[in-house]
């Protein structure tokens, strides 16, 4: 398979089956198939950039939609007041598994503080 499409690739095109929740020219959020909180969704860039390491300047418009998207996705599943996190794995020692840029909301019950 050509490295420059991958499976979150396949869901932004239809070829692979997922739960959208949103979807426009620019980004497209689903949910996460093997959920760590009640409101799990992932936001992708409609290209493919492996991950944030490959990000460049010219993305920075696409960045902050990814992250205005997730904001409004928050308000829309009722926990934006309540509270939530975002968050970019990056790389192996990140814990990143699927290498398309995306950024996981992830909120509905009190979440663990983060010590690294
Ligand atoms: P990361 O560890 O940051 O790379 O996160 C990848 C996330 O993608 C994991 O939480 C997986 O559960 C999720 N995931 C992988 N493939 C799919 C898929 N086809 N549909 C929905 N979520 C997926
Ligand atoms: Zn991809």
């Amino acid at each position: 398979m050509n490295s420059d499409y991958c499976e979150f690739c396949h869901i932004i095109s239809g070829e692979t089956t997922a739960d959208i929740v949103y979807q426009d020219e620019a980004v497209t959020a689903f949910w996460d198939r093997s959920p760590a909180a009640p409101v799990h969704i992932l936001v992708i860039p409609n290209i493919h950039i492996p991950s944030l390491n490959e990000a460049k300047m010219e993305d920075a418009e696409l960045l902050g939609k990814m992250v205005l998207c997730a904001q409004r996705l928050a308000e829309n599943q009722a926990v934006a007041n309540r509270g939530y996190r975002l968050v970019f794995n990056i790389g192996p020692e990140g814990g990143q598994t699927v290498y398309h840029l995306h950024l996981h909301l992830i909120a509905g019950k009190r979440l663990p503080i983060f010590h690294g």
